[in-house]
């Protein structure tokens, strides 16, 4: 069914070795990531200082939303595997995107606390509310379309054992992370200085450049960008109205359902777990019933891997929120005179991928050279033990804190450091694996469900986040010491789990590389 790693183009026109069209995806998901993550890093403090949201209301807000934004990217992958193609998909997302960033501009005014009836009480403005929710819900399905249809196309440009296609992956993920290392920074002191609507507003000005670099170079692609049937898009399904219209109505009605969904949250955790168990059984069907033996084996391994991504992302996702609030209030900000806001910390992450990432290609290609890359399933284990490292350092840093409230920022850094190393080992990583092990008909379908078992990371780090909650008052934590003492509690906790995962992981990698059957 996919184009996309159906007719490679190796003959098209080069750049750097790589294929052009790999320019348009990496400026694409550049402005895109720049928005997201722009955004991303105000959310948080938008919720608990402008709307006001207790810590735990607002961890379960952020965790409804980053979850979603992964669930819908199966939707998006299926919908141009069997119809759009991911030239159209790609399209369709980056409008929504524009449009729910734009949104999310509409500030409104702050929710005000009142003391009623000796009771502490919010008010917030219900239409400002609401433009904000229906905002998240054009980002969500925006995503649903763009995100895993532009990560097939730069698997669409290669054969399945092209060489090149690793590198390509991390030039791509670079992409990623330089758009999300501007957007942090760029909308982290736009918020800080001028509000949070020029701070929105800027990660929207951000994804319209994305859409208009993906319609100047959408050419590259060639048929692989496009649809596989055109002809079935042009069916009437309903009268007078062609199936390419039919799914730009349901998608209009998913953004109105994503809308609903985020005002009725403890709907998305079933909906998650149903998604994860229907899309697991559609998968091992396939394999089973649609693949030769070793595309068999190879997909169940690829699913298998998938599943590391729900330890990984559940605690790495902690940036976002808790160790976002943790930064601003519990970490010494003051550099050289000047105080950096919490959310500009947001980059680092991305700033440690932008600088490290080619040194990982080069390590790779010369372990590769002598024979001792080690393989995916390898290099994930690796990366649960970075991670729970990372939280240890952090632990550390504040066991020998000298004031009870404030933690050297160089521990922060430190934990950052060790996840981004551990990202690295695993998500660009991960992309790649899924554009080789999959079999090209459903790849979009299956890059789908790599980002779903990524949603079901992000909602589990919700709940995570949610435990180290502590009590505020306006935004501001009542007791900063106990604040502090909570989140050590939690991270020390998560540290431990994530490194006997990654034992675990060592263990069993010798027999899932066996089964990938000389794909590494
Ligand atoms: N940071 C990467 C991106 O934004 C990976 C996200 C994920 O898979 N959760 O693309």
């Amino acid at each position: 069914m996919s184009h996309a790693t159906a007719t490679p183009l190796t003959g098209q026109a080069e750049f750097l070795g790589h294929p052009r069209g790999l320019v348009t995806c990496f400026f694409t998901e550049m402005w895109e990531r720049f928005s997201y993550y722009g955004m991303r890093a105000l959310l948080i403090f938008y919720l608990t200082q402008h709307f006001l949201f207790s810590d735990e209301a607002a961890a379960g807000i952020y965790a409804a939303y980053i979850s979603l934004v992964y669930i819908t990217p199966v939707i998006g992958g299926i919908v141009a595997d069997r119809y759009l193609g991911p030239g159209k998909a790609v399209v369709l997302g980056a409008i929504l995107l524009v449009a729910g960033h734009g949104g999310m501009a509409i500030e409104g005014s702050q929710a005000t606390e009142l003391l009623i009836n000796g009771e502490l009480q919010v008010q917030r403005d219900a239409l400002y509310l609401q433009i904000f929710y229906l905002s998240l819900a054009l980002i969500i399905m925006g995503v649903g379309f763009l995100k895993a249809n532009i990560s097939t196309l730069v698997g669409s440009m290669y054969e399945r054992r092209d060489p090149r296609r690793d590198g390509a992956f991390t030039l791509f993920y670079m992409g990623i992370n330089l758009g999300s290392f501007l957007g942090a920074i760029v909308c982290g002191f736009l918020m800080e200085y001028l509000g949070f609507s020029w701070g929105f507003g800027a990660a929207g000005v951000g994804m319209l450049f994305g859409l208009l670099m993906f319609l100047r170079g959408q050419h590259h692609f060639g048929d692989a960008s496009k649809p596989v049937q055109p002809e079935l898009l042009l069916q009437p399904v309903l009268p007078g109205i062609n199936r390419e219209w039919f799914i730009y109505l349901m998608t209009f009605i998913g953004v109105l359902v994503c809308w609903q969904l985020m005002q009725y949250r403890s709907l998305v955790g079933g909906i998650l777990g149903l998604s994860l168990v229907i899309m697991t059984l559609v998968v091992v069907s396939y394999a089973i019933l649609k693949c030769e033996p070793h595309d068999r084996n190879r997909m169940l391994v690829c699913l298998f891997l998938m599943s590391y991504q729900i330890i990984f992302w559940s605690l790495f996702e902690q940036t976002g929120s808790s160790l976002n609030l943790m930064a601003d209030r519990n970490i010494d900000r003051e550099v050289m005179g000047l105080v950096i806001p919490a959310a500009a910390f947001q980059s680092v992450n991305a700033f440690f991928i932008i600088t490290l990432a080619p040194l990982f290609n080069m390590t790779w290609l010369a372990l590769a050279r002598r024979g001792w890359e080690p393989a995916t399933p390898m290099k994930f284990a690796l990366s649960l033990i970075q991670l729970g490292l990372g939280f240890l350092f952090l632990v550390y840093g504040a066991s020998i804190a000298t004031d009870p409230t404030q933690v050297a920022l160089i521990w922060l850094i430190l934990l950052y450091l060790l996840h981004t190393t551990g990202e690295l080992c695993i998500s660009p990583v991960g992309l790649s694996m899924t554009t080789k092990l999959s079999v090209p008909r459903v790849v979009g379908m299956m890059m789908g469900c790599w980002f779903l078992a990524s949603a079901a990371g992000n909602y589990v780090s919700g709940t995570i986040a949610a435990m180290t909650g502590s009590d505020t008052i306006g935004g501001e934590v009542t007791d900063p010491a106990a604040a502090l003492a909570n989140y050590m509690e939690v991270y020390s906790t998560a540290g431990w789990y994530s490194i006997a995962a990654g034992v675990a992981a060592i263990a069993l990698s010798p027999l899932l590389k066996h089964f990938m059957h000389g794909i590494r």
